[in-house]
């Protein structure tokens, strides 16, 4: 691609690790390389969570913990929200409940969620927090709610208590200057999480985005989704705030449909998956001025993408509607040498006590074995980083 952003300068990549982080870095990406491991890791983890066993708390935390999160709680998370920021890249504080389903569990989410704006607040670092609804409304209701079910006068309770929580959140981080990405889950729970959060924006992105939505492009009617998200946007006089992903959940989502024996969401192959994430990029930049957008991902060729055109429409590279996220501990290369080129971009970064971030180390692992992504692209970069610094 012509003026094309390199993406290969490890120096930059890797400017805030010493030899020392780099060489434990290199130890866990190759461990993590090996599918047989990764799955039993993966296993005995949620074997742990289940029996409420910490048994596996410090090996967890020895390894793919120290890697992928900020810390236990928000205070742990300063060192290295300050870290990135030196780097000139912001922090998107996550907090890392999901799929919880009692009323004590949402109740507890949804306090740490309003610490984290309040914390957000106060560090011009942290622009955005980010949150899942799972974490705060029961699956089985949001099912339920989806396809279209009556609704009792229980589950009328039920889905009042939901928007609340969800208000309380967003009054707070609109009152306070935060934004707020709430993230794209299974397809079963999704249309309702979008009815959910297109109320949000009406209601709080009238003068600016405060509320994402998440589009996940590798489900077939994404594309269409984001542009009638984008057309209601515009005819009720709020901007739309569009998180883009390419999913994080493409084997549950094919299993499902398989044993239910209806047509997968999915896009049949990668290819589709990714002309229809940079359809969407150029979508969201055709229009930025109404949308803020965020291409979260760690594909190099979408993040050029949207680098060249943003560059080739002369747009401020750090205009506010036009941002990058990759996730902490990945892709180092093309959020530090974005943000050395000048663009807006961050790391999310989760935080939590162990047993609450399981489930996403486990995601974060199964990207790094040879089952998904590029393979083995984040080992080459160290490899070549070590090289190029003459460790042995
Ligand atoms: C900041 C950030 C926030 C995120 N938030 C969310 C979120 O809210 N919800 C969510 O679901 N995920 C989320 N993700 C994860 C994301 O969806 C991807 O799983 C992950 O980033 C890998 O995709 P990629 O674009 O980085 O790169 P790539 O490695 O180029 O793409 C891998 C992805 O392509 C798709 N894919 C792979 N093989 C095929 C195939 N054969 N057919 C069709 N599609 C295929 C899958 O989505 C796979 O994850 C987030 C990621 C980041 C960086």
């Amino acid at each position: 691609m012509a003026n094309a952003l390199d993406f290969s300068n490890t120096e930059i990549a890797f400017a805030g690790k010493t030899d020392q982080e780099l060489k434990e870095t290199l130890r866990l990406f190759k461990l993590m390389k090996n599918p047989n491991l990764v799955k039993l890791g993966s296993g005995l983890a949620m074997l742990m969570v289940r029996l409420k066993l910490p048994l596996m708390d410090p090996l967890i935390k020895a390894t793919v913990f120290r890697q992928f999160c900020g810390g236990t709680n928000l205070l742990d998370c300063q060192t290295t929200i300050d870290r990135l920021y030196k780097n000139k890249t912001f922090s998107v504080l996550d907090y890392g409940a999901e799929a919880k389903d009692s009323e004590k569990d949402f109740d507890h989410t949804l306090n740490e969620i309003l610490k984290t704006v309040q914390f957000a607040a106060a560090n011009a670092s942290v622009p955005v927090v980010s949150l899942k609804i799972s974490s705060l409304a029961r699956n089985a209701f949001l099912e339920k709610w989806q396809g279209k079910n009556p609704l009792d006068a229980s589950e009328e309770a039920e889905l009042a208590k939901i928007r609340k929580r969800l208000n309380r959140i967003l009054h707070l981080a609109s009152d306070m200057g935060v934004g707020v990405f709430i993230d794209a889950e299974e397809s079963w729970v999704q249309d309702a999480m979008d009815t959910l959060v297109e109320e949000l924006m009406e209601a709080y992105n009238k003068k600016k985005v405060v509320a994402y939505n998440t589009y996940q492009m590798y489900r077939t009617d994404r594309l269409e989704v984001l542009k009638k998200a984008f057309e209601k946007a515009q005819n009720r006089n709020y901007y739309l705030g569009a998180k883009l992903v390419r999913g994080a959940y493409m084997e549950k989502e094919r299993k499902r449909a398989a044993d239910r024996a209806y047509p997968s969401p999915i896009h049949a192959t990668k290819e589709e998956t990714d002309e229809a994430f940079n359809q969407a990029i150029r979508f969201c930049i055709e229009h930025y001025n109404r949308i803020s957008s965020c291409n979260a991902s760690h594909n190099m060729d979408s993040c050029q993408l949207m680098a060249k055109l943003i560059t080739d429409k002369l747009i401020p590279r750090n205009h506010s509607h036009l941002n990058f996220c990759q996730l902490l501990g990945m892709s180092d290369n093309i959020t530090f040498n974005l943000a050395y080129h000048g663009f807006n971009v961050a790391k999310y970064v989760p935080y939590g006590p162990i047993v609450e971030v399981v489930p996403f180390l486990i995601r974060r692992a199964e990207e790094n074995t040879s089952i998904t992504g590029e393979v083995g692209r984040e080992l080459a970069l160290i490899r070549e980083e070590v090289a190029r610094r003459g460790m042995k």
